[in-house]
């Protein structure tokens, strides 16, 4: 039995991989598992968006389950509002971050949070067997529809920021929503919290034609030229359904995920005597050297946004993130949200009163390099050990791979997920120190393969 959840839920080419038929069965095995109570329902702006969203909703309804559609929304604005509704959980159409042929489905829990890798077995388990609930002819339940899912949503977040301080900083803000849900939300909350917006890519088009869905510098090019152009004081850019959101200071500059993770996470765990970030290994020496300098503990967790999700939630801590510019803020939701980060960046602006760029040079500088090294598939688990026993003694993190620690730098070596290679990154104060870090990785990696 194959997996059928990547890290963040299921993705497929648009009736290639995931296909109608896929979608139906994989909703009767979700209704199977989650329900039968109510489960809501909401899409990003992908094409054949409604195809699936009405697969998902008839194999929901085949179980027994009710739904609440709350119409096209951003998954945090979905995963905000079950809860609230009190339903057994949430099934998003999305793609995220993923080329515009591809779309996807989230599952979400009745607690908001997208459901554990346990939850994930028991969809998979019935998806693959068959083993499907089928209610009987009189009792198959409804669909009703919630309007007012995006009003508690924004103003969930505008609770959670002070509205006058920002009123007052008077900030001109371009919002780049990738031609999807993030529109529906982040221009709306910030213009309702006193900034001057400009909205851009702002129809929801599922052919993506202002951008690539992914909020990474190559894709923000027309977001940097918009905030010059305009003289703006920042621009905030969102992947398809908006758990990130991406930013550009004054001049033009885009920000790296780990710098807007590092300003937002020195307000919110200095709040705090002895808080608690929660971080995958992923995350870089900047945000250690925050963290160490607000006196917080850090909690490293394997690489992926639903398992910090859980662990934030376990641990009550009081901030999460990740360092491609996913934030976790539990006081709103312990999830991704990227409108609520969009309000904190701006809210740190305002309060302190200084622009992006000065809030970005008051980090400490550090330089990456990132290496793939091929690794023969029948040994792309194996070589695991080798590493652990070759690494045995060193200051280390072996919770995904095996990260090291040194006073200058780390090194992170993991597998790919998907494809027949190990990823070596490696972190400095200088690039040259990094590229050594690097090649030192590299070197263990082969030295493993051939061991092993
Ligand atoms: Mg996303």
């Amino acid at each position: 039995m194959s997996d059928l959840f990547g890290t963040n839920g299921v993705r497929g080419r648009i009736n290639q991989e995931l296909t109608v038929d896929v979608v139906l069965r994989l909703s009767r095995a979700i209704g199977t598992v989650l329900g039968p109570g109510a489960i809501a329902v909401s899409r990003d702006s992908r094409e054949g968006g409604e195809m699936f969203l009405n697969a998902v909703i008839s194999g929901l309804l085949s179980t027994g389950c009710s739904v609440v559609d709350i119409g096209p929304a951003p998954t945090p604005g979905l995963q905000f509002i079950v809860p609230r509704l009190g339903v057994d959980g949430g099934v998003m159409v999305t793609a995220s971050h993923n080329p515009p042929e591809f779309s996807g489905i989230k599952v979400i829990g009745a607690d908001g949070i997208e459901i554990s890798r346990v939850k994930e077995e028991e969809i998979e388990a019935a998806y693959f067997n068959e083993e499907f609930t089928v209610a009987e002819w009189n009792q198959i339940k409804s669909v009703s529809t919630e309007d007012d899912s995006i009003r508690h949503y924004v103003d969930a977040i505008k609770s959670q920021v002070n509205a006058d301080v920002i009123e007052k900083a008077n900030l001109k803000v371009i919002v780049d929503g990738a031609n999807s849900v993030g529109s529906l939300v982040t221009p709306l909350l910030l213009r309702e919290l006193g900034c001057h917006v400009v909205s851009l890519n702002a129809q929801l088009d599922g052919n993506f034609p202002g951008r690539d869905p992914e909020p990474i510098p190559k894709n923000l090019s027309g977001l940097s030229h918009a905030v010059k152009a305009t003289n703006a004081d920042l621009g905030v850019a969102h992947d398809g359904d908006a758990d990130r959101a991406a930013f550009v200071d004054e001049n033009g500059t885009i920000l790296w995920g780990d710098q807007s993770f590092a300003i937002v996470a020195n307000r919110v765990l200095s709040k705090h005597d002895g808080a608690t970030l929660v971080t995958p290994v992923s995350s870089g020496r900047l945000i250690e050297d925050i963290a160490k300098e607000a006196g917080a503990q850090i909690e490293w967790t394997r690489v992926g946004s639903i398992i910090v999700s859980h662990r934030l939630k376990d641990l009550g801590a009081e901030l999460g993130g990740e360092e491609n510019g996913g934030i976790f803020y539990p006081p709103h939701q312990p999830v991704r949200d990227g409108a609520m980060t969009a309000a904190q960046v701006i809210e740190i602006m305002a309060t302190e009163g200084k622009s992006l760029s000065q809030l970005v040079d008051e980090l400490p500088t550090y330089h990456s390099s990132k290496t793939k090294v091929p690794v023969p598939e029948e040994k792309k688990d194996s070589i695991l050990g080798e590493l652990l026993e070759m690494t045995e003694g060193m200051s280390r993190i072996t919770l995904d791979g095996v990260k090291l620690q040194f006073e200058d730098g780390w090194i992170l070596m993991r597998p790919s997920g998907t494809e027949p290679l190990w990823r070596c990154f490696a972190e400095s104060k200088s690039l040259a120190r990094a590229e050594e870090l690097s090649a030192r990785g590299v070197e263990l990696i082969r030295t493993a393969i051939e061991q092993s």
